[in-house]
C-alpha cells in the first residue's frame, strides 16, 4: 500500500492523478513509479482506457476511493467508449481493464473508428485558471480528452492542444498539467465560427454526460429499433423499414451546418464519411462511434415529431386476465401497411397483442385481437374446470366463441363446447361397453324414399300441360326444357334425372319444340297479326318483323301462299310423327337418348 496518494479532483483523468503522484513524490525515474503503482515496470500510460486497474487499487487502496470499478467508472472514458455497447461488451472491457488489458482497443471497436484518438492531451484556459485558483495546480479533466469535445463544456471556449504529444512523452510516463505544457499561445483546436459554436457546445455536453451518466445498456438489435422507432415518429421513415435516407441525410447536413467541418472524420469529398449516417439507421451489426451517435440523437431530439395516428404512447393494455387491464403500460407500438392501411400492433410485456388500423381517411379503427399470450392457458383450464358455458368463458376472456375455440384447439386444451348456438357442452359419451363389444350403431335418420315411378307419371303429365299453356300464349314462346322446368320450379333438374323418369322423358321428346319448328310457327303468327288489317303482308314486312334474314325468303313465301291458298291463317297443329319427334328434341334431351343406348349397351 502506498504511503501517499493524492486526492482525485473533480472530473480528474487517472492519467492526471498518477501523474500528478509521480511529480509530488519526486519519481526520479518512470519506471519505478510503475513499478510502485502497478507492480511492472512495463504497464503502459494510458489516457483513455487504461489497464492493471485491480493492481492499482490494491497498492492505492479502495479506503482512499480506488476501488477498481469507481476508477474505471468515474477517472477514465469507458462510460463514454461503452455507452453504446451490448452489456457483454461492457463487462469484458471492464475485466480487461482491470487486468493487462489486451487488445482492448481492438474488442471495443475503438482500433476499427477512423476518429483517431486525440494526438495531444487537451485543456481549457479558463478551466486551468480556475484549477490553480481553487486547488493550486492544474490537472487534465476527463471531459476535455473526449474526440466529440471541441469545446469546454463548461466555459464554451475552444479547447487547447497541449504541447503534450503521446508519442512524445514515452509510453511509460504520467505527464502533469502545468504551465510548462499548457501555454497561454497554444492553438485551439478550431478556430471560432459562431454558426458552428452552438451545435458544438451542445455536443459537448452531451458527450461529457456520455461520462456521467451512461445510458442503460441496449444490444444491437434494440438499438437498431429504438432509432427506427425516432425516425418513425420524426417522419423520416419511408415505410416501416425503409428510411427516407434522401430527406434524412439533407435535413441532418442543413440542421447541424458548418459545426460537421470542424468535428473529425464525419465529412469527406464524398459526403459522410464511410456512409456512417446511412449506416446508423439501419441495422446495427457492429460498434458506432459515440461521436455520431450523439450526433444522430441531437438532431432526432431537436425535431418536431409528426403526430402519430396512433396517439402517443404508452398505450392501454385489453388484456382481462391482466393486473394492469386498462392501464397504459404498452410502451412500443409497431406498425406496418396492408392494403393502404398503417396497423399499429399493440403487443404488452404480458404477451396480450392487438391491433388498430387506421385507412386511407385517416380515421382509427376498433381494437382486433391478435394474441392472447401466456396468461390463457391456465384459466381455460380453470374455467373448463369449473364447467363454465363457451358463452360465459368467451365474455370473461373478451373473446368471441369461435376465437375462443381456435385458441383452445391450437392450445391443443380439451374444452366440452361446440359452436352450436347454445354453446352447451356436448352430450356425454356413452359408457364403454364392458365386454369390449363395438358400440351400437348410431341411429341415422332417413328421409322418406322417393317413389320416383309416381313422380314420372305425375310430371308427364303436368309437362303436357305446361306446353300447351306455353303454345297458346302469344306472342309465342319456345316450348324448351329451361322454359319447362323453370314453370315446373324444377330448374336444372329434370334432365339430369332422366334415368328415373322414362315417362316423362318421353313426353319431352313429344312436345320439345326445335329451333326451326319455332320460328316458323312464330312467323305463321305474324303474318296473321300483320294480315289483321285485311292486306296480306309484304315479304320484306313479315322478314323485318319476325327477325329473319332473305336466306329465309323461301320459308316466307311458302307460308304467305299457304295463308292465301287455304284461305285460313291460323296456327297449324304441331307436327306429329316418329321424325318431326326427333327434330323436336331438345339437344339436352338428345344427349340423355345418346346416354340411355350407351347404359343399354
Ligand atoms: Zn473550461
Ligand atoms: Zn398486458
Amino acid at each position: 500500500m502506498l504511503g501517499y496518494f493524492p486526492k482525485p479532483y473533480p472530473g480528474e483523468l487517472l492519467y492526471s492523478v498518477l501523474a500528478r503522484f509521480c511529480r509530488h513524490v519526486a519519481s526520479g525515474s518512470s519506471k519505478g513509479a510503475m513499478r510502485d503503482l502497478f507492480g511492472h515496470a512495463t504497464v503502459s500510460s494510458t489516457v483513455d482506457l487504461p489497464s492493471h486497474l485491480q493492481a492499482l487499487s490494491d497498492r492505492v487502496g479502495e479506503a482512499r476511493g480506488f476501488a477498481p470499478d469507481r476508477i474505471i467508472q468515474l477517472m477514465t472514458l469507458f462510460p463514454y467508449y461503452t455507452a453504446f455497447e451490448p452489456e457483454s461488451v461492457r463487462n469484458w472491457v471492464r475485466r480487461s481493464m482491470l487486468g493487462a488489458g489486451e487488445r482492448l482497443h481492438v474488442r471495443t471497436g475503438l482500433a476499427a473508428f477512423r476518429i483517431s484518438r486525440p494526438r495531444a492531451l487537451l485543456f481549457c484556459p479558463e478551466c486551468l485558471l480556475d484549477m490553480k485558483g481553487l486547488y493550486g495546480e492544474p490537472y487534465w479533466r476527463r471531459d476535455h480528452q473526449l474526440p466529440s469535445v471541441l469545446l469546454c463544456p463548461e466555459h464554451g471556449v475552444p479547447l487547447r492542444q497541449s504541447d503534450l504529444a503521446f508519442h512524445s512523452t514515452g509510453r511509460h510516463a504520467f505527464m502533469p498539467a502545468s504551465d510548462y505544457v499548457c501555454r497561454n499561445d497554444s492553438e485551439p483546436v478550431m478556430n471560432v465560427d459562431s454558426d458552428a459554436l452552438v451545435h458544438l457546445q451542445r455536443l459537448a455536453i452531451s458527450s461529457a454526460d456520455l461520462l456521467e451518466a451512461p445510458p442503460d445498456t441496449r444490444d444491437f438489435p434494440e438499438l437498431t429499433e429504438v432509432y427506427r422507432s425516432r425516425m418513425a415518429r420524426v417522419g423520416l421513415m419511408r415505410s416501416p423499414e425503409k428510411v427516407d435516407q434522401q430527406k434524412f441525410a439533407a435535413e441532418f447536413r442543413s440542421y447541424f451546418g458548418s459545426a460537421l467541418d470542424h468535428l473529425p472524420h464525419v465529412l469527406n469529398d464524398q459526403g459522410f464519411a464511410g456512409g456512417w449516417l446511412a449506416a446508423i439507421v439501419r441495422n446495427h451489426r457492429k460498434a458506432t462511434h459515440p461521436l455520431y451517435h450523439l450526433l444522430l440523437r441531437i438532431f432526432l431530439d431537436d425535431r418536431a415529431e409528426v403526430p402519430s395516428p396512433f396517439g402517443t404512447g404508452p398505450w392501454p393494455c385489453r388484456n382481462p386476465l391482466a393486473d394492469h387491464c386498462g392501464f397504459a403500460v404498452i410502451e412500443r407500438l409497431k406498425q406496418h401497411r396492408n392494403r393502404g392501411r398503417v396497423v399499429g400492433v399493440y403487443s404488452c410485456t404480458c404477451g396480450y397483442t392487438y391491433i388498430r388500423a387506421v385507412g386511407p381517411d385517416g380515421v382509427l379503427g376498433p381494437p382486433r385481437y391478435q394474441k392472447f399470450g401466456p396468461l390463457l392457458a391456465p384459466e381455460l383450464r380453470r374455467v373448463v374446470g369449473a364447467g363454465c358455458s363457451l358463452r360465459q368463458a368467451s365474455r370473461d376472456l373478451g373473446l368471441d366463441p369461435k376465437t375462443l375455440m381456435r385458441e383452445a384447439a391450437s392450445l391443443r386444451l380439451p374444452v366440452p363446447w361446440t359452436l352450436r348456438p347454445s354453446g352447451q357442452p356436448r352430450c356425454p359419451d356413452p359408457p364403454e361397453r364392458p365386454n369390449g363389444s363395438s358400440a351400437p350403431r348410431r341411429e341415422t335418420k332417413h328421409l322418406p324414399r322417393t317413389d320416383w315411378p309416381a313422380l314420372d307419371k305425375d310430371l308427364s303429365q303436368r309437362i303436357k300441360a305446361q306446353a300447351e299453356v306455353i303454345r297458346a300464349e302469344t306472342p309465342p314462346l319456345r316450348v324448351s326444357v329451361a322454359e319447362l322446368e323453370r314453370r315446373l320450379g324444377l330448374r336444372n333438374w329434370i334432365v339430369k334425372r332422366g334415368r328415373l323418369l322414362p315417362l316423362t322423358m318421353h313426353q319431352l321428346e313429344q312436345t320439345l319444340e326445335d329451333r326451326s319448328s319455332y320460328r316458323e310457327r312464330r312467323t305463321r303468327w305474324i303474318i296473321r297479326s300483320l294480315a289483321e288489317s285485311g292486306t296480306m303482308p309484304a315479304r320484306w314486312q313479315v322478314m323485318r318483323q319476325a327477325g329473319l334474314t332473305s336466306a329465309e325468303f323461301v320459308l316466307i313465301d311458302r307460308l304467305l301462299s299457304e295463308a292465301l291458298t287455304e284461305n285460313s291463317i291460323g296456327e297449324r297443329p304441331p307436327a306429329r310423327g316418329k321424325d318431326a319427334t326427333t327434330a323436336a328434341c331438345s339437344n339436352k334431351c338428345n344427349k340423355y337418348i345418346k346416354t340411355k343406348q350407351l347404359y343399354s349397351n
